[in-house]
């Protein structure tokens, strides 16, 4: 994630941020520009164009700008982000409605970052089978929200923004790793799957290698599913794994290793736009090189792109545990899932 800086005094300004917390300077996200911009009363003006606030600034806390003139009915005046939830609870509802604050937020951080890498954000208001959100609480429905994708259409369930239920699942369910953003940076795995691979110009190279990589997709998902919860992962899973679920079906396969995809390059960004780098004369153990994370691994090989993680992970999991918590990236790749972030690296790279 970006590192932006307050406009009018330069102090470091988050990105969820709608005001300067030095200088107290209103603030909103310019997504042309990727940058945070200084709003002059309630709009201000970028390249000759009127910008004002998204409609949810207040409901959802969103500090994305839009243009003032905009004019597709099916963003209905909010930010590209929060105009992709096709549904969510009722006014009325507003237990469920609190829930969809936090839930947003890692939904603007997606929307961000798939921007950012170069990869087609395409609403479905304006394609059939483009990008939706149903953001549904499993407490108001009359039956459970299942999280999922199908034909474009990502359902999260509310519910998963309270950290009690959230982790007593997590706990369940044996996972490191449980979070919204993580269940979104998933879902959306499933939907440039079909997009990028299945269906995309490149389709039939693609799902040559990818069936490859992580098996053939048209195996029985129904029985997939029954047989993981049945009798759980194969006990050399971590050989050629990145997780447990992964091991449920090819599509799985492919979702988690696009989530760490996406977990990894966000986390190497953060820290090279925080001016973070390795040193190998400063530390008391032997680093072969100095690690200086790179702003885009375009013209790298997915490895040095790993290597780079492999040593700054092991730098935020210290960090995390000096903290008491458990470490930040409790995964290990295996050269087969280093294999499998390869593909996914070159189909986003193509893409771009
Ligand atoms: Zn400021
Ligand atoms: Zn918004």
């Amino acid at each position: 994630m970006r590192a932006f800086a307050c406009p009018a005094c330069a102090a470091f300004t988050p990105f969820e941020a709608d005001r300067c917390a030095a200088c107290r300077t209103p603030v909103g996200l310019h997504l042309p520009t990727t940058s945070m911009v200084a709003l002059d009363g309630d709009a201000v003006r970028v390249d000759g164009q009127r910008w004002i606030r998204c409609t949810q600034a207040e409901t959802l806390q969103c500090n994305w700008l839009v243009p003032d003139e905009h004019v597709d009915a099916g963003q209905r005046g909010r930010c590209l982000a929060d105009s992709l939830i096709r549904r969510e609870p009722d006014a009325a509802d507003t237990v469920a409605r609190e829930k969809l604050v936090p839930t947003t937020a890692a939904l603007r951080r997606l929307v961000f970052q798939l921007l950012d890498i170069g990869l087609p954000v395409e609403p479905y208001f304006r394609r059939t089978g483009g990008l939706a959100f149903d953001l549904l609480s499993s407490f108001s429905e009359d039956r459970p929200v299942t999280i999922g994708h199908a034909d474009g259409v990502i359902t999260i369930d509310l519910v998963e923004s309270l950290d009690a239920y959230r982790e007593s699942l997590r706990v369940r369910l044996g996972e490191p790793y449980r979070t919204m953003l993580g269940h979104f940076r998933h879902e959306v795995g499933h939907y440039y799957q079909n997009v990028l691979v299945e269906t995309g110009p490149g389709a039939q190279r693609h799902l040559t290698e990818c069936r490859a990589l992580f098996g053939d997709e048209r195996a029985g998902y129904g029985e997939a599913i029954d047989r993981h919860y049945r009798f759980g992962a194969p006990a050399d899973w971590q050989d050629t794994f990145i997780s447990e679920y992964a091991t449920m079906h090819p599509w799985e396969d492919f979702a988690e290793c696009f989530a760490h995809y996406l977990h990894i390059t966000d986390t190497l960004d953060t820290a090279r736009e925080a001016g973070m780098v390795l040193h190998a004369d400063r530390v008391r153990f032997r680093a072969p090189r100095d690690v200086t994370p790179s702003p885009c691994y375009d013209d790298a090989s997915v490895h040095r792109l790993l290597d780079d993680w492999a040593w700054i992970a092991l730098f935020f999991n210290r960090v995390n545990t000096a903290m008491g918590k458990p470490p930040l990236y409790p995964f290990t790749i295996p050269p087969p899932v280093a294999d499998k972030l390869d593909f996914v690296h070159r189909v986003i790279r193509e893409e771009r």
